[in-house]
């Protein structure tokens, strides 16, 4: 029996599934119309229930409201939410394993990944060069792109994946993307070019450089991303995770935080190469941070796993009056 609400039904009996973690109650998030009654409504669960059993998946929706107006529906309506993979560390980084390998329990991941190292590229696009797309050998779905995040998000939406992705997400990077961090961060940007092209995504970082608890972020992605597909996120948002690297059942909770403002201690190295030339290296140490309260930083000393949403429009709203009020003058 379908329960109706604003535009979707729940399926309770044939949406409850256990996975590897936990008990999960999956709803239909379908555009119905409103004119349907509870015997269509019933025949519509009855249907679903046949697929549900096929390929014991529990996701079935569709967004497209005219592909509800009768009781055929296409098998593509009933497909497994598409989840394409990114990050900034290279395709071969075992943070990148780890949440695919974990998402896989919620969607159909493709992976879209750097062929190498691109931490700290930010929202780079390749824009004076070609770009190769290789597959990687024996992964299906699995695909190495000789450019950045953001290229990989680019190519895969816009031409690669065939349809829509239903979530981006890029990581785990090892290492925290807290504060300023953000704005350095080829995660991040990986999962900002998502929700540039309309797309829910989230990044998400181990905050240990070298993670011992990957796990711990493959789970709580799993997790989110279960929770995204089903409420969706505020438009022009894009969530940036940080999670403590400790066992899953030693941390304290999750915080919705504000970004933090980091302390950076770079150091320009100077030195001569072997033939005499000068350069130069960015370098220093460990960057601290301005200690505030409701921030990422103080999420992760709390232990707790940090969720801030990014928002679309970098304006300083606030400053604008200031500013008309001193009219710059041509
Ligand atoms: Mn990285």
């Amino acid at each position: 029996m379908g329960q109706r609400h604003a535009n979707r039904i729940i399926l309770p009996n044939f949406f409850d599934y256990d996975d590897e973690h936990e008990h999960v109650e999956m709803s239909a998030r379908l555009a119905i119309r409103e004119s349907w009654s509870s015997a269509q409504l019933d025949a519509f669960a009855q249907s679903c229930a046949r697929v549900r059993l096929k390929d014991r998946r529990p996701v079935c929706y569709t967004d497209d409201a005219a592909g509800a107006s009768d009781m055929s529906f296409s098998t593509h309506t009933m497909a497994k939410p598409l989840i394409l993979v990114t990050n900034d560390d290279g395709i071969r980084a075992p943070s990148l394993e780890a949440l695919a390998s974990a998402l896989e329990a919620v969607g159909e991941v493709h992976v879209y990944a750097p062929d190498r190292q691109q931490s700290a590229v930010g929202h780079c696009v390749s824009l004076h060069r070609p770009l190769r797309v290789t597959p990687l050998g024996g992964r299906e779905q699995w695909f190495m792109v000789d450019g950045t995040p953001t290229d990989c998000v680019m190519l895969a939406v816009r031409n690669l994946l065939g349809r829509r992705p239903d979530l981006v997400v890029s990581g785990i990077n090892p290492g925290a993307n807290l504060g300023d961090d953000v704005t350095y961060s080829g995660t991040v940007a990986g999962a900002y070019e998502g929700m540039l092209l309309g797309i829910a995504s989230f990044a998400i970082s181990s905050v240990n450089y070298v993670p011992n608890y990957l796990e711990t972020a493959g789970r709580f992605a799993t997790k989110l991303a279960r929770h995204i597909l089903e409420h969706g996120l505020p438009p022009d948002t894009v969530l940036n995770v940080n999670v403590p690297d400790v066992p899953y059942d030693e941390l304290s909770g999750v915080a919705i935080t504000r970004m933090g403002r980091r302390d950076y201690k770079d150091e320009i190295v100077r030195r001569l190469d072997p033939r005499g030339g000068m350069y130069y290296w960015i370098g220093g140490a460990e960057p601290s941070h301005i200690v505030e309260s409701g921030t990422d930083f103080e999420a992760i000393e709390h232990n707790r796993i940090s969720v801030t949403p990014l928002h679309r429009d970098l304006t300083n709203h606030a400053a604008l009056p200031r500013l008309a009020e001193q009219p710059i003058a041509l």
